[in-house]
């Protein structure tokens, strides 16, 4: 369990009226409630360019094999008009249309309509109806964990197809990455509408939603906190793992089947960039429901940000790497490759050791053992908006004694792990690391402000056992 209630009555009456007055503060836990003009500049810039960002990578690869600066030089000097670049785009195709439907529709049926039932035999994994964290008006919503069962059945027919039935090419998916980027935009564009009306008109849980009066800020980082269609189609989980991370292994599969039909092999940049990555899905997906407690479903809002993002950003920008190794395939001597292959795994153990001690420290309240002793941690306190208080433990034992977000550490090892199996011919595939240290540094510290407002005094205790963030010693 995440954080338990306090039971008696009496106390929580008697704490809500002091709360009131002393750590109002702390009632506002959650996404923020006023915009600084820091944040409204940043989120004005990502709502207009960040569609553009990802268009000029993908552009780049099909008009100028991947060079970001060749475009650039193109306008600078005149020698390419804008009207020339789009003009040489592909356009939203009948057939892009038909695929992205379908394959929406496929996860959304494997979503809601295909109960789990790989728990019933993976001895170990945690499927079927799961809680999520207690939200900051109290509700505990219930999730139908079945992504690592999606996973399965998606990737099962994508084999089935590529070696038996041969319904489709392999490569459909980079054959028409363009034409289904537009796609991936108009349902980026309106399920962010979509939730954004929603939370005015009919909200899922009103006493969850968060108005800051701004309408780009509540447009991009969303109103609602849960919003659901029904009671099982919850739109966080759904957008955050599929379409957008099912998709990632089947991105990567299609650039390694376009390989081999251009050049007649697969390289080993290849195989390590389908091998690395598809760890990290398929870890995503074992630890679905452990995924429920992290900062995208539990702190942040569905806007734009998560809707757009997971829809174009997440399957495009991600995948970045294989797209790369189509237009210029690497082989690596084999200890670049072994150096590679360990900085990846070892990154992953990291990233994967983290998360798990603090799942299970906070699971078993603390009764339990890291690194074979008993975990240190530190007691702390805080308060619903209905005034109702909870008690919490943050650990000081174990990768969370080094560094207050060692996960992250680890996840940006393997990251950097992902673009050093394209070389260093061009810096395209290197945005990944780039994108991940701003993404993660950005998130300690957002995460870093919404633990100071909810826990007060006890977080700045915690900060004092243990000082760094990313880097013991340095950062
Ligand atoms: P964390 O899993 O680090 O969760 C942070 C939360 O954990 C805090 O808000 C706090 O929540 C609790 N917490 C913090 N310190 C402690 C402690 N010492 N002991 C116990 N609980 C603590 O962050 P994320 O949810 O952001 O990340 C989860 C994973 O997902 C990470 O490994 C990250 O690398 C990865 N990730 C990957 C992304 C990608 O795009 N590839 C994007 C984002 C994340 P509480 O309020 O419960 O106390």
């Amino acid at each position: 369990m995440a954080a338990h209630q306090e039971k008696k009555p009496s106390e929580e009456r008697k704490h809500k009226s002091t709360q009131n007055d002393t750590r109002t503060s702390q009632v506002q836990w959650g996404r923020a409630w006023e915009v600084d003009w820091f944040s409204l500049a940043s989120i004005l810039f990502l709502l207009m360019f960040a569609p553009l960002i990802v268009y000029y990578f993908i552009m780049s690869c099909d008009q100028y094999q991947c060079s970001l600066i060749d475009p650039l030089v193109d306008l600078l000097t005149g020698n390419k008009h804008l009207s020339d670049i789009w003009n040489k785009t592909p356009t939203l195709t009948y057939r892009a249309a038909g695929i992205y439907t379908l394959w929406v529709s496929f996860q959304v049926v494997l979503y809601v309509f295909i109960p789990d039932f790989c728990h019933k035999f993976l001895p170990g994994y945690v499927g079927g109806v799961q809680e999520g964290a207690v939200t900051p008006a109290g509700v505990v919503n219930k999730y139908e964990i079945n992504g690592l069962q999606a996973w399965i059945i998606t990737h099962a027919l994508w084999f089935a197809n590529a070696y038996y039935f041969h319904w489709f090419s392999p490569t459909i998916i980079f054959d028409n990455w363009i034409p289904l980027l537009w796609c991936a935009n108009v349902l980026g564009y309106a399920v962010s509408t979509f939730a954004m009306i929603k939370s005015y008109f009919f909200p899922t849980n009103a006493k969850d939603c968060k108005f800051t009066g701004n309408f780009f800020y509540d447009y991009m980082m969303g109103i609602e906190f849960n919003p659901r269609i029904g009671k099982w189609f919850d739109f966080k989980l759904f957008f955050n793992g599929r379409p957008g991370i099912v998709a990632w292994t089947l991105i990567n599969l299609s650039y390694a089947a376009k390989q081999q039909e251009l050049y007649g092999q697969v390289t080993n940049s290849m195989i390590l960039v389908n091998v690395l990555q598809g760890i990290y899905v398929l870890d995503f997906f074992w630890n679905e429901a452990w995924y429920l407690k992290t900062i995208d479903i539990c702190h942040d809002h569905f806007g734009w940000y998560l809707g757009w993002g997971d829809c174009v950003w997440l399957p495009y920008l991600y995948t970045l790497q294989g797209l790369y190794l189509v237009y210029h395939p690497v082989q690596l001597c084999t200890a670049n490759a072994t150096g590679i292959l360990m900085l990846g795994l070892i990154g992953y153990y990291i990233f994967r050791m983290t998360n798990h001690q603090k799942d299970l420290f906070r699971r078993t309240n603390g009764n339990c053992k890291i690194w074979g002793k008993k975990p240190e941690y530190i007691e702390c306190s805080y308060m619903s908006v209905d005034g109702t208080k909870y008690y919490s433990k943050l650990m000081t034992s174990g990768f969370w004694g080094w560094a207050r977000h060692f996960n992250y550490t680890g996840d940006l090892m393997g990251s950097l792990a992902y673009c050093l199996t394209c070389g260093f011919e061009h810096i395209l595939p290197y945005f990944y690391i780039v994108y991940m240290t701003i993404l993660l540094t950005h998130r300690c510290i957002r995460d870093e402000h919404r633990c100071f407002s909810k826990y007060g005094k006890d977080w700045k205790r915690y900060t004092a056992a243990v000082p760094y963030r990313l880097i013991p010693g340095i950062f």
